[in-house]
């Protein structure tokens, strides 16, 4: 079985925004191993049916899932993932803070905890969580290496740290919050402490600032892509995303915007 699957070229990891944003948010990640495919998906911000409508949309269902990870408790991310890992049994792994926050439900013995820096081995994919700023209990983002290509999955923080430089360095690929343009947010009609919140150190990330970290990440290492997520309806448009990132990185690295509904197309990593 090893040898066989040394012989499959690597770099064979897929992924799909099944939707993205304050509508609910959930990607479905791939790995193939061998003649085994691995199925993670990250967050299940969406109603079940939804959900399900989503996945087989997607050429897939969801007993393929072998793995949830939810990355904090907001509504937009956690929504259906206790009924689906009930469900279908699948493992939901989530940080102790996001399972505190969410009071503890009973996940029928599906419950995996995770936390910054530890990795998750799920067979042909191993999953590293780490830690950002942003308005939860225990956020985690994370990155997904099948031991060739290295995927990044960043949304929901208020700022780019040090630490998660650190985690996206080697990425190929970046799923990347960008969240609101700055000038749109300061003039949109948002309550001033919504503003704040959104535009603060805890809050979502500016298309100015996703732009900044994919061009240091372009500059230290091997990014080649970039699917802009996570955009404000009110905040941003697809264009103002696409141009931040287009004047940041544009010709050296693919750039793609995931709708609010319908997310992205499958896009290799
Ligand atoms: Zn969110
Ligand atoms: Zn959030």
């Amino acid at each position: 079985m090893r040898q066989a699957r040394r012989l499959v070229p690597r770099g064979m990891i897929r992924f799909k925004s099944l939707g993205s944003g304050s509508s609910g948010n959930a990607t479905v990640i791939q790995a193939r191993g061998g003649a085994s495919l691995t199925h993670l998906l990250v967050d299940c911000g969406l109603g079940i049916r939804e959900l399900d409508k989503r996945l087989a949309a997607a050429g897939m269902m969801a007993d393929q899932v072998d793995a949830i990870f939810i990355t904090h408790e907001h509504g937009d991310h956690i929504g259906c993932a206790r009924q689906l890992a009930v469900r279908e049994r699948i493992p939901v792994y989530m940080s102790e803070g996001t399972y505190a926050a969410i009071g503890q439900p009973d996940f029928g013995g599906m419950l995996r905890l995770a936390c910054d820096g530890a990795a998750i081995d799920l067979g042909g994919l191993e999953v590293r969580p780490f830690t950002v700023p942003h308005d939860a209990r225990e956020p985690l983002q994370l990155t997904c290496h099948d031991g060739d290509t290295r995927l990044g999955v960043l949304t929901d923080l208020g700022h780019v740290t040090a630490h998660v430089e650190q985690a996206l360095a080697g990425c190929a690929t970046l799923l990347l919050e960008c969240n609101h343009d700055e000038a749109m947010l300061r003039a949109s009609t948002y309550p001033p402490f919504l503003k704040r919140r959104v535009g603060g150190a805890y809050g979502h990330l500016a298309n100015s600032a996703a732009a900044a970290l994919a061009q240091s990440l372009l500059a230290a290492g091997r990014l080649r892509q970039v699917v802009a997520a996570h955009l404000s309806e009110q905040n941003n448009t697809p264009e103002l995303a696409r141009t931040a990132l287009q004047q940041a990185i544009g010709g050296a690295a693919e750039i793609h915007v995931a709708d609010g509904r319908s997310g992205s197309g499958w896009l290799s990593a």
